[in-house]
């Protein structure tokens, strides 16, 4: 047998949360059923993580039907949802006699895909028991089930941990995840969580430590601890007591918990523990909000676990809820204010109510008169409390506050190797389009073009390209980065462009559908690169549907002036720029490093 895992990333035009992709399902799944002698090492593998981060949908089906597996396991979460279900689907074309199976968060019941699908079976709820049942079927050649959901939940005492029984490595300078729990004893109405696992269970404690010194051995980066209430313990003192003497490397340790009840003892076994930072979810102040989610909340009480944790310099990450029943802009105005005066601004995460499958929040979506989105990440787009315009204005008002960005705009890169495929295609050279069009598997999931924008014929050749390419690879992030010295190119011919490459249901486009930006796509990202200063200038003043880039050269120089006052994109090559030059550059843009592109300075020779 031989079954291939796949669980796709978030998208990000850079990769920048690749790291974030842990495969702890396929993990624990394997762990499961090897410890029950259903499976064997050599039978299963991951895609691999190159793959995995950096391919496009086309190498990525490539990569998997060349293995000819007999099981494809697919992880569906909501950002890697509808992609999952593409990739899926051509396989399934591709491989007639390959079985293909999925589970996560996105089987649920009562959404489409359990009544059509690619997938040969799901998984339905916690998938270590089901996955089992899956693997006997096909060994005994028995017709597998549609659906697949199991009557009891695992005992964790016999649940090895993925990293302890090697299905997972303990990697050097990357994080570990303990999960120490299943279950959560709240119920709040937008988490899907709370309810999938009615009951709280816990993995034997030794487990954990055990774990720790191995990450403590392996110069692991840090420790995440999977426990959404990790205050709620029979003995906490004991719990931390235990952390601290296992974590002989001070690794940082990362968790989540409630506020209310931390006590100074509590807080300083923490800090021994090694605890770093903590996540703590508020949502919102308004108490009325807060009812109708399910949630308590005790100012009194959470300031003074707050100030406990705080007076031992630990980072309090909080999460706030966006769009929630009975929370209109003043209000969600006064719990930004909150957290203003309590210092937990900077670090304090944003997030539109998301309608998740299977959540309560969900079935009450028309009771509450949510108008939302009907593809992932189901965000809430306005309600009968607060406008659309005004959960754009409220999001200005959180980065203002704050000065912070509330979602980075994506940046073209110039490098044309990411983990082996290709990312970056100067696209000035008709036969470099053609290239791309014919290899589609070559490529990467997230591509920056160069083009010339006083060339047209290579322009209508790229925007006849896009077509082919969008077939194959409709998943793929494009930044569209158009060169002239002479002129900004017109806004037709950026329409043009942007109509043939745009994929308006990509996760990615959905999920900046609050971004106050003038550009309107993300997925497909237009720029305009010119070392003409004075052109870059009028562009950014003249030309909304662009992002201004200039070229900076070793040999010519520029107004530091007018650069640190204007702040387009730069490109820049770090080998050639005089090293006062590049001081300088970093210094006007230290606030906005990602706006400081990288690439080899031959590329922009005329
Ligand atoms: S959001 Fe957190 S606290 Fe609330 S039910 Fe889900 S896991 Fe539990």
């Amino acid at each position: 047998m031989k079954i291939i895992f796949v669980q796709l990333p978030v998208q990000e035009p850079n990769w920048e949360d690749a790291a974030a992709n842990v495969t702890l399902a396929a993990g624990y799944l394997t762990a499961y059923a090897e410890s029950r002698g259903l499976l064997n090492r050599s039978e299963w593998s991951i895609l691999d993580a190159a793959t995995s981060t950096y391919g496009s949908d086309a190498a990525i089906v490539d990569r998997i039907q060349r293995q000819e597996p007999d099981i494809i396991a697919f992880s569906l979460y909501a950002w890697n949802l509808e992609r999952s279900l593409f990739i899926a689907e051509r396989l399934r074309s591709m491989l007639p006699r390959t079985r293909l199976i999925a589970g996560g968060p996105e089987v649920v019941e009562d959404m489409p895909i359990a009544h059509h699908s690619p997938f040969h079976s799901l998984v339905a709820g916690e998938g270590e028991i089901p996955f089992a049942q899956i693997l006997q079927d096909i060994r005994l050649h028995r017709p597998l089930d549609r659906i697949y959901r199991a009557d009891t939940l695992v005992d964790l005492a016999t649940l090895p941990n993925p990293y302890l029984a090697g299905t997972l490595p303990i990697v050097k300078d990357e994080p570990v995840h303990i999960e120490t729990v299943r279950g959560c004893p709240f119920h709040c109405a937008y988490c899907y969580y709370g309810k999938n696992f009615p009951t709280v269970r816990r993995y034997p404690e030794e487990q954990a430590l055990e774990l720790i010194q191995r990450a403590c051995k392996a110069g692991s980066s840090e420790i995440n601890i999977m426990d959404p209430s990790f205050q709620f313990h029979p003995d906490l003192d004991k719990r931390l007591a235990d952390f601290a003497q296992a974590n002989t490397a001070r690794l940082p340790v990362h968790t989540e918990m409630r506020l209310e009840g931390v006590t100074a003892a509590t807080a300083e076994l923490m800090k021994k523990a090694g605890v770093q930072s903590i996540e703590a979810g508020l949502q919102s102040i308004n108490p009325k909000a807060l009812e109708a989610i399910n949630r308590k909340f005790d100012m009194e009480k959470f300031v003074h676990g707050l100030e406990q944790l705080q007076n031992q310099d630990i980072l309090i990450k909080t999460g706030l809820i966006l769009g929630l029943p009975f929370d209109g802009y003043e209000q969600i105005v006064e719990t930004f204010d909150f957290l203003g005066m309590h210092g937990l601004g900077q670090d304090a995460e944003l997030y539109p109510l998301s309608f998740l499958p299977g959540t309560e929040a969900r079935a009450r979506a028309d009771e509450w008169g949510m108008a939302r989105m009907e593809l992932p990440p189901y965000w809430v787009t306005s309600n009968d409390w607060i406008s659309s315009n005004d959960m754009i204005d409220v999001i200005a008002a959180f980065e203002e506050s704050f000065e912070r960005e509330w979602a980075s705009p994506p940046a073209p890169h110039f490098t044309a190797n990411s983990g082996g495929l290709t990312g970056f295609v100067d696209a000035r050279k008709v036969e470099n389009i053609d290239w791309m069009r014919l290899n589609p598997e070559k490529l990467a999931n997230s591509m920056t073009l160069l083009a010339d924008a006083d060339d047209p014929e290579s322009l209508s050749r790229l925007v006849r390209a896009a077509r082919d390419l969008r077939r194959d690879n409709p998943f793929t992030l494009y930044q569209i980065v158009l060169t002239s010295n002479t002129r900004i190119p017109s806004e037709r011919l950026i329409e043009k462009i942007r109509d043939a490459f745009v994929f308006e249901d990509h996760y990615y486009e959905l999920s900046h559908y609050f971004s106050p930006d003038l550009q309107e796509s993300y997925q497909t990202r237009m720029f305009f690169a010119t070392k003409n200063f004075a052109l870059a200038y009028r562009a950014m003043e003249e030309a909304q549907d662009l992002e201004t880039m200039v070229i900076i050269s070793g040999k010519a120089g520029y107004n530091a002036d007018r650069l640190s006052e204007l702040l387009p994109f730069v490109i820049f090559d770090r080998e050639t720029i005089p090293f006062d030059r590049l001081y300088e550059l970093l210094s006007i843009y230290t606030e906005y490093p990602h706006m400081l592109i990288e690439a080899p300075e031959q590329l922009f020779r005329t």
